[in-house]
Order: structure tokens, then C-alpha cells, then sequence
């Protein structure tokens, strides 16, 4: 069998399109040869086909594990109008529908059927014993992030996935996540049993996007300036944190005369189903959303993505940000930042319900997120970066327009370095920032005392610097790769670009921190 021929034979015959984009093709000819694979592409990059044209030219079914559920009909739908034969099973579904669909897969008159990872759970349910009653082509795992809890969007019921592997040796696994850092990334190869299966990692670069993140002044004022001066009748997405804030700001621009509509998951289904629809439908529409809106929505001339409120993690504000501009025309990525919103999050993290682990993983999620809102260098490049990715100065994100004004942090930068660099010879103790910056301040804590580390050569030596002064220097190291936090307890630890800086090889420019007085506080709640 000439298996590329085939696969861009589907690809024209099946799907319409000429050529495969990207590592499309490697993919798909690896999977049709059986092997196994993980998949990082972003948003749009055309994840889809990388399991679908395998699952059509393989014998047998692909089966389809995606946690939207709310999709699948539209999924499906899409698949059948091209001639594909795609059915699902999720709870959502009339049993008349489920045992049709049941029987298709049995007698192979199905190519693709789409599950829910809950189906899988526990590994005794009535779809398992489905199907091991059929054949099956291959497995997609789709938003396979979720399997990781370093991830933005665990879901336990992933972790059973692991058991597909256990049960179907021979049938080949492909995992794939728009959204994923190199330690997600590994995280999911171990948690998935995909540890020999090759990675494929897209460029996540969206040239086509500014980003821009502007100090929060008078948030609906900046925002309604920037629709007017650079997007006056154009669509475009508004995120903000809670519920009242969507109604509020839709309320707001529908006043200045800026058709916008609410989406929310406190609206009934009917409403926010209208809304959305009215959205991909109409021209100019904006839609002020909390983050339950966007996933899987695909309209092409989104011309701008503003948050009025502070993403909780890099991964969130690059998904969000990715709905900007699907169609390579140029579009805005804005964001308003504020000490509120430190405040605010660090809050929530405090009070979340999760145990230590998870709130230091929040932790680091919103520090690196911070670390992109100050930083000095190309927003996009720091961007990429925190993908895995090298890139220089992009001249398009406001970094690049309009350099910030920087200070020489190399001093601070090297007391900070040795101080964990002393911190990390005391074999056996784990220490994070809060203990490095006591130290770097000269406090006899119990802490400090209790492990002599005011006898330390550091100790007091950065006095010239306060507490939230020291936070910026760490967060901005974290962000330049300089510094890295390790474990589930947030321990410092040097990285291999750390090494120029401490011999003085290397100077680090870090962004002016805002003045960060009670006023500015207070008048940034947003
Ligand atoms: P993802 O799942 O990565 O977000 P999709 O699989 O939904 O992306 O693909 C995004 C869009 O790109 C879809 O409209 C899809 O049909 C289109 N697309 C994917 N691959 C190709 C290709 N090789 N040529 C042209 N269009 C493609
Ligand atoms: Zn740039």
C-alpha cells in the first residue's frame, strides 16, 4: 500500500483541501504506519486531520476522546456532510440514537466515534466492553492536556486513558493539545504510557497578532477607546473574570452605541446558544464573555481579544488570545493589568480548595503569566518561549513598538542567584522564594534562624531593595529562563542560562515596576 499517496488522496477527495500545512503529513503517515504520537499544535493549526485521514485510510474505527461534549453534534455533523461516517455515545444522547450508533461501530459502518473520557472511567463501563466487541483503527485524545495537573484543565477521568494502552497494545495512540509547556508536555507522555511515541510540536506563533498588555487605569474607558480608534465595527471578544463584570461591560458598550452581547454560564442555554450564534453569524458583533465562551469556536474574522481581567495562566491568555485572527489578517491582543488583579488571584488561590500542591501550581501559573505582563523583552518572543520555542524581537506587540523603560537588574539578579545557589548546597532542605528574599532582606525569622541562614554570606545584602521589589526580580528572572521553580513545593533552582549571569557575562534588564501606591491600587479595581 502507498500510504502517502493514500493519505493525500483523502486529504483532496475527502476533505477538498490541496496540500497538507505544517507536519500535517509526518504525522499522519506516522500514525497510519502504527506508531504512536503527541501532537502540540495550536489553536487552528489543523489538529483534526491528523487523526481523521488515519482513521479513514486504517481499517477499522477511530475513536475519538474529547471533553467537549457540547461539540460532538457539530462535529459529527461537519464529518457527515463531507461523506464521513462519525457518529458519538455521550450521556447527553437519546438511547434510540446510542444503540444505532453501537451497532454501526460493531459492524464497521462507522470511521470515527467520538467519546467522552468519562465513558472510559473506572475501565468496566458498558463502553469498554463495546469496544472490545469491535476494531478499532486508532485512538485520538484529543485536549490530552487534561491528563496533566500541570495543566490548566486537569480532568481525573483522563487519567484512566492510561489503561487504553494496557488493553489495545497494537492500536495505535495519538495525543493532542493546543496548550502545553515542556513539562506538561512530559507530564503527558508518562501519564498517557506514550514515553517512546515521538513528539510534534507546531510553531505557536500567530504572526498575525499584536499583543499588547497596558497598565489598568479606567478599564471600560481604555477599552471603549480602543474599539473606537482601531476597531470601530468589528467583531471581536471581551474577557472578563465574573459574571457581573460580563453583564456590566455589555451593558457599558451597548450605551456608547457598541453592538455587544453577554455569555455567560449563569445565562439559561437558550440565551447564551442565541448569543453565540448571533456572533458567528453577524458582522461587528462584540461578545463579553467570561472563559466559558470560545472553546471549539470558529469564526475567522475575530479582529481583537481584549481582557479586562488577568488570565490565570499563560496557556488560558494564549488559547483566548488565538480566537484573534484565525483568518492571518491582522488582529489585536490586548490586556489590562493591574495590581487588583494580583490581589485579587492571589486571593483565590489562597482560598481555592485544593490541596498545597495544587495552589503552588496555581502559583506558578500566575507568576509566569505576570512575568509576560512585565516584561521588558518581546512580548511574543516570551510568549513562544514559555512554549519551548526560540524567536526574536517580533515588531509586532507593544514591547517591540514602544520599548519600556528598563533598569539594569544585573546586581539584584546575581544577589538573588547566589542566594540560591547557597540555598541549593544544603542537601536534603527545599527552599522558594519566600525564604531566598528573607534572607536577601536581613529577617531573623524562625525560618532563617532555625537554619543558621543569617550566617550566610548573603544574608542583608539586599536591602536596597523592598519585599515587592525583590518579587519582581524573581518573577522577572522566572520569566527571562534565568531562574526556574521545581516540584510541587516551588523551589528555586538555577537553570543552565544562569550561569553567565552570576559571572557577570550577562547583564538582565528588567521592566520599571509601576508605582504601585494604595491610590493606584484602589483606582485599578476594575
Ligand atoms: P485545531 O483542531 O488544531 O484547532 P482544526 O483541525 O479545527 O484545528 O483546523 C482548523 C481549520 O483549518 C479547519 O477549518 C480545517 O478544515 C482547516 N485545515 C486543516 N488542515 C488544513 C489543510 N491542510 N489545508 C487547508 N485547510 C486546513
Ligand atoms: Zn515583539
Amino acid at each position: 500500500m502507498d500510504v502517502p499517496t493514500n493519505a493525500v488522496d483523502v486529504l483532496r477527495r475527502v476533505f477538498g483541501y490541496d496540500a497538507f500545512r505544517g507536519e500535517q503529513q509526518k504525522i499522519i503517515e506516522h500514525v497510519i504506519g502504527g506508531g504512536d504520537a503527541l501532537v502540540l499544535m495550536p489553536t487552528g493549526g489543523g489538529k483534526s486531520l491528523c487523526y481523521q485521514i488515519p482513521a479513514l485510510v486504517r481499517d477499522g474505527v477511530g475513536v475519538v476522546i474529547s471533553p467537549l461534549i457540547a461539540l460532538m453534534q457539530d462535529q459529527v455533523d461537519a464529518l457527515t456532510a463531507l461523506g464521513v461516517r462519525a457518529g458519538f455515545l455521550n450521556s447527553s444522547q437519546q438511547l434510540e440514537d446510542r444503540r444505532a450508533v453501537e451497532k454501526a461501530f460493531l459492524t464497521g459502518e462507522l470511521d470515527l466515534l467520538y467519546l467522552a473520557p468519562e465513558a472510559l472511567a473506572g475501565g468496566t463501563s458498558s463502553t469498554m466492553r463495546l469496544l472490545e466487541r469491535g476494531r478499532i483503527s486508532l485512538f485520538a485524545i484529543d485536549e490530552a492536556h487534561c491528563v496533566s495537573q500541570w495543566g490548566h484543565d486537569f480532568r481525573p477521568d483522563y487519567l484512566a486513558l492510561s489503561m487504553l494502552h494496557e488493553r489495545w497494545p497494537d492500536v495505535p495512540r495519538i495525543a493532542l493539545t493546543a496548550t502545553a509547556t515542556s513539562r506538561t508536555r512530559a507530564d503527558i507522555a508518562t501519564r498517557l504510557k506514550l514515553d517512546d511515541a515521538p513528539h510534534f510540536v507546531a510553531s505557536f506563533d500567530r504572526p498575525n497578532i499584536r499583543y499588547r498588555i497596558a497598565p489598568k487605569a479606567e478599564p471600560r474607558k481604555q477599552l471603549l477607546e480602543l474599539l473606537r480608534t482601531e476597531h470601530p465595527g468589528e467583531a471581536g471578544i471581551v474577557y472578563c473574570l465574573s459574571r457581573a463584570s460580563v453583564e456590566k461591560v455589555a451593558d457599558f458598550l451597548v450605551s456608547q452605541g457598541i453592538p455587544a452581547l453577554p455569555y455567560h454560564a449563569g445565562l439559561d442555554s437558550r440565551t447564551r446558544a442565541a448569543n453565540q450564534s448571533r456572533f458567528l453569524r453577524e458582522d461587528g458583533l462584540v461578545m463579553v464573555a467570561t472563559i466559558a465562551f470560545g472553546m471549539g469556536i470558529d469564526k475567522p474574522d475575530v479582529r481583537f481579544v481584549a481582557h479586562l481581567d488577568l488570565p490565570k495562566s499563560v496557556e488560558g491568555y494564549y488559547q483566548e488570545t488565538g480566537r484573534a485572527g484565525r483568518d492571518g489578517l491582522p488582529s489585536t491582543a490586548w490586556l489590562a493589568y493591574g495590581l487588583q488583579d494580583v490581589v485579587q488571584q492571589r486571593k483565590m488561590i489562597d482560598g481555592s480548595d485544593g490541596d498545597l500542591a495544587h495552589r503552588r501550581m496555581l502559583a506558578t501559573h500566575l507568576d509566569a503569566m505576570l512575568a509576560l505582563c512585565e516584561t521588558v523583552e518581546c512580548r511574543r518572543s516570551q510568549l513562544l518561549q514559555y512554549f519551548g520555542q526560540e524567536g526574536g524581537a517580533c515588531g509586532n506587540c507593544d514591547t517591540c513598538l514602544e520599548p519600556p523603560e528598563s533598569w539594569d537588574g544585573t546586581v539584584p539578579a546575581q544577589k538573588l542567584l547566589s542566594t540560591v545557589v547557597r540555598l541549593d548546597r544544603e542537601r536534603g532542605q527545599k527552599f522558594g522564594a519566600g525564604q531566598a528574599i528573607d534572607i536577601l532582606l536581613g529577617r531573623r525569622t524562625e525560618k532563617v534562624t532555625r537554619f543558621r541562614h543569617d550566617e550566610l554570606s548573603v544574608f542583608g545584602i539586599g536591602e536596597d531593595l523592598s519585599e515587592p521589589q525583590w518579587r519582581g526580580v524573581v518573577r522577572q528572572l522566572l520569566a527571562q529562563g534565568l531562574l526556574a521553580v521545581e516540584g510541587e513545593y516551588g523551589v528555586l533552582a538555577l537553570t543552565d542560562k544562569s550561569g553567565p549571569v552570576l559571572s557577570r557575562e550577562r547583564a538582565v534588564m528588567m521592566r520599571r515596576e509601576p508605582e504601585r501606591t494604595k491610590r493606584s491600587a484602589s483606582r485599578s479595581g476594575g
